[in-house]
């Protein structure tokens, strides 16, 4: 008889859910942690990274409270207050994650975990057999091979930083750099954001991507589109970003955001068999299962939507097919996300240029205007929202938003789209007045392309 029935290699989102629900349907669960309890999100991602999106917002929103009447005196920021507040906070998560899995049944372990055979573990130095293992180890950041890059930081650095850099190179414009480049903007730093795209957040639908650009330059961003670092020195107090069109850049941080990669080294994964991609991933279907058939791999190490709450569904759905006699599958089509850019961005389906390739034929209905509160702040900044809708069908296929509160609004949404709304139900819904959200259920004219 094996040790556990199921054993978990990451103690992050997706490995956690996993664990809990599998120990709760009765199975002999164990899980091993190395580094921290709940993983990127809740200690170097996510969850560390809104609080200073927030605490970046507060600035601002001080600023834009004298046009309703407030006369606030802003006295600056402290970095160590707002560090010293989200570990606090973090380390009170670190300890609910643990106490979850405690309750539930499993057995914790605060080890590294690495395989010696397909059904045998070693676990900081000691031998279990699981009889099943889900390899849920996440991701790390990644930056750039280019000289001089050992100068430079990554996003695990900003959480534990003791200072709030003054003049930041930000390098990339993916969900990572444009959330920082917003955080270090916000309080009051002298930001660039260095990019080899013409737009900022390739992949995302284009309209939100020019309105996320001024919104960037409305937020004092020094923007770089279609360049790339080439070298980072650091002289003195300073460092500098050289780039590929021969600027300069004089800053006391230089901040690779220019992706994640799988954590599969050190698992010994040989030794099980199990195969690893060019990047590191571990390939999985839908139904999570490894090329090893009792081996399964979940959530960022899969690097397919490096998304929390498709780890956590994934993990819970596997837990469920395994040991609670629910089968199931986890639905990667219409995926909701966020990027806690300033202001937000919240997306679900496809952008108006994958639907048109992909479509017979689609109908686009915008509206770009400006929100209520700004009326009275005077402050320019304006809220793009977008409906794609199947002409053939009538359906709702993509939603998208760049303004305050869009990731709240993008919630329901994407409930009406994964539900098979159609346009037709979207006009029959009342709005709520006066909001934002009501713009949603109020286009009524379709945007034509010429
Ligand atoms: P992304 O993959 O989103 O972006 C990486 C950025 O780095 C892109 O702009 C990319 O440019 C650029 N880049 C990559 N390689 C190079 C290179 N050699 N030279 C110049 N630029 C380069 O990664 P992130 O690090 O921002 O985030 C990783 C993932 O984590 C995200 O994709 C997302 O899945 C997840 N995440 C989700 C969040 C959320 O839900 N709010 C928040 C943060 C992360 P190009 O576009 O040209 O390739």
């Amino acid at each position: 008889m094996m040790d556990f029935d199921l054993f978990v290699i990451g103690g992050g989102s997706g490995g956690v859910r996993c664990a809990r629900i599998a120990a709760g349907h009765g199975a002999r669960v164990g899980v091993a942690e190395a580094r921290f309890w709940g993983g990127t999100c809740v200690n170097v991602g996510c969850v560390p990274k809104k609080f200073m999106v927030m605490a970046a917002e507060y600035g601002a929103t001080a600023e834009d409270a004298r046009g309703f009447g407030w006369d606030i005196l802003r006295n600056g920021h402290d970095w160590s207050a707002l560090i010293a507040a989200k570990d606090r906070e973090v380390s009170r998560l670190n300890g609910i994650y643990r106490r979850l899995l405690e309750n539930a049944g499993a057995k914790i372990f605060d080890a590294k975990a690495s395989f010696v055979d397909a059904h045998t573990l070693d676990v900081g130095g000691r031998r279990v057999t699981a009889e099943r293992i889900v390899i849920a180890t996440g991701g790390h950041p990644v930056g750039l091979g280019i000289p001089g890059a050992e100068h430079a930081a990554i996003s695990d650095d900003i959480f534990v930083a003791k200072e709030m850099p003054k003049r930041v190179a930000v390098i990339g414009s993916g969900y990572i750099a444009v959330e920082f480049a917003g955080v270090f903007a916000g309080l009051g730093a002298q930001t660039h954001l260095v990019y080899r795209q013409p737009l900022p957040l390739r992949g995302f639908d284009e309209d939100l991507r020019v309105a996320l650009a001024e919104a960037l330059v409305q937020n004092g961003i020094i923007l770089h589109p279609g360049t790339t670092p080439v070298a980072v020195t650091a002289d003195g107090a300073g460092k500098q970003a050289t780039l590929s069109n021969g600027t300069v850049l004089e800053v006391d941080m230089v901040f690779f955001a220019t992706g994640r990669a799988p954590n599969t080294e050190g698992l010994n994964l040989g030794a099980a068999g199990v195969n690893v991609g060019a990047r590191g991933e571990i390939a999985v279907g839908a139904d999570l299962v490894t090329n090893v058939p009792h081996i399964y791999a979940l959530g960022d190490v899969t690097d397919r939507m490096n998304l929390t709450p498709v780890a956590t569904a994934e993990g819970h759905a596997l837990a469920d097919t395994l040991y609670g006699n629910r089968p199931r599958e986890v639905s990667l089509e219409y995926v909701p996300t966020a990027v806690f850019s300033i202001p937000p961005i919240a997306t679900v389906g496809p952008t108006e240029q994958q639907a048109a390739q992909s479509m017979e034929g689609i109908k686009i209905f915008m509206s770009r205007f400006t929100p209520m509160r700004h009326a009275l702040t005077g402050r320019a900044r304006k809220t793009l929202m977008k409906l794609i809708v199947d002409a053939r069908t009538d359906k709702v296929v993509g939603a998208h938003m760049l303004g305050e509160d869009a990731p709240e609004i993008m919630q329901g949404l994407a409930v009406a789209i994964v539900a098979g709304a159609t346009k037709a139900d979207f006009d029959r819904t009342i709005g709520i007045h006066p909001s934002a959200a009501e713009e949603f259920v109020t286009l009524r004219t379709q945007t034509i392309r010429s």
